[in-house]
């Protein structure tokens, strides 16, 4: 494993100063640092070989065509996706829930039934719901208990033939939760359900093996991991992608246009309306490979250690809650401290150099089930150190200090 120290140092953004502090950049879960290679690469896509891709027999479009196509590709081996054509590139994860959302639109029928789970972003949820009031499908919810798991077994009473998809996140942005996914996809296609995986927490995080895992779609976005932002990844298997109608219309989706009828494009363009964001696409590739340069055993051994020290440290602070304390768990903590709302301790351990993110983190039914206005949340990423744990649990203990 390379030194963590070392690591930092990939990331120029975290060698600075907030407020006169060092800055102890603890809000990954919101989006991740980039590091050199992929901020060198954007300027060198605009430097050597920006042009429009899929259209010019020119030299430079055939350069950066190459370029997409070679980081789909990337994308498909780092998923193990069957075909390259199952990869598709969207703006990020809620645009890639949303492409799903209204293809189902032709498919479900008064009755027929989504389960989402209480653990859900809203970009997981409101897509969902729109669709339910297009089709009049109705939306169920696996439930979760107090530790912030699904209850399985109420999953296994939710499902029946009426279920047409099951749309659940890997890993709970709120509360770090890991879902069992497996078991989930599984029980669903007992009932033919299609699975949906939100995949935008644990992509970061974990290889996800989607041909293993045997869901439907995975989704995720470039900028958790590494990448640069408005750029993601749809991954579909290759039946439902045929089935599904195309999101948007316009260039680059065509086969052919006349006034009379139009015909679509194969996979994936059929998908790719619009000039993409092709340099978003190219440096998604890069982000991809400087994540498995670093390793993901090294990764999620790195966060790992910081999660034990920071549950460890953080909880000695008297009047603190941990919310989310699931067995299986990523680096992410929220938490309250009695006697404090959630957006003043945020406001001054910012003063103190260390951002953490404050508020209901798009989950409101979770804050609601657990009766909070929101929490605090510090979430790790693999460059993160026991120094930032140690500067963050300082500047806590501080701001209870000037709160209470
Ligand atoms: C961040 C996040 C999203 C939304 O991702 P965008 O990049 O904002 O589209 C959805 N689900 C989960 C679990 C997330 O963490």
């Amino acid at each position: 494993m390379q030194e963590v120290t070392n690591i930092k140092s990939d990331f120029p953004i975290l060698n600075q100063q907030v407020n006169g502090k060092p800055l102890v950049y603890l809000d990954n879960g919101a989006s991740s640092q980039k590091p050199k290679v992929v901020i060198d690469a954007i300027a060198k896509y605009y430097t050597e070989i920006n042009a429009n891709i899929h259209r010019g027999v020119h030299t430079l479009s055939q350069k950066a065509t190459d370029a997409y196509e070679a980081a789909r590709k990337k994308l498909q081996v780092h998923f193990n996706a069957k075909y390259d054509y199952e990869i598709l590139f969207t703006k990020g994860t809620t645009d890639g829930i949303n492409l799903v959302a209204n293809g189902f639109t032709s498919f479900l029928n008064e009755g027929d039934e989504i389960i989402i789970s209480h653990l859900e972003h809203h970009s997981n949820i409101v897509p969902w719901q729109m669709l339910c009031e297009r089709t009049g499908a109705v939306l169920k919810v696996i439930p979760m208990n107090e530790n912030g798991e699904l209850v399985m077994a109420a999953y296994d009473e939710l499902l029946s033939d009426k279920t047409k998809l099951v749309a659940v996140n890997h890993i709970s942005n709120a509360l770090g939760t890991i879902n069992p996914i497996k078991k989930i996809i599984d029980k669903a296609h007992k009932f033919n359900a299609a699975v949906l995986i939100d995949g935008a927490q644990a992509a970061p995080h974990i290889k996800a093996d989607v041909q293993a895992l045997n869901c439907d779609f995975y989704i995720c976005s470039a900028h958790k991991m590494c990448g640069p932002t408005g750029v993601g990844m749809l991954y579909g298997k290759e039946a439902w992608l045929r089935k599904l109608p195309p999101y948007q219309g316009g260039g680059e989706m065509i086969k052919e246009v006349s006034f009379e009828k139009t015909t679509y494009a194969d996979l994936p363009h059929k998908f790719e309306a619009g000039t993409p964001n092709i340099a978003g696409g190219i440096v998604f590739g890069v982000a991809i490979d400087y994540l498995n340069k670093v390793g993901f055993d090294s990764i999620q051994q790195q966060e790992k250690e910081l999660l034990n020290y920071a549950t460890t440290e953080l909880l000695k602070i008297e009047g603190l809650k941990i919310i989310g304390t699931a067995k299986e768990k990523t680096s992410v903590i929220s938490f309250n401290i009695e006697g404090c709302h959630p957006y003043d301790i945020g406001t001054i351990v910012d003063k103190l150099g260390v951002a953490v993110r404050t508020g209901h983190h798009c989950t409101q039914p979770i804050m609601q089930f657990f009766n909070i206005p929101g929490t605090i949340r510090a979430s790790f990423m693999f460059y993160n150190t026991k120094e930032d744990v140690d500067a963050l649990v300082v500047a806590v203990k501080k701001a209870k200090m000037m709160l209470l």
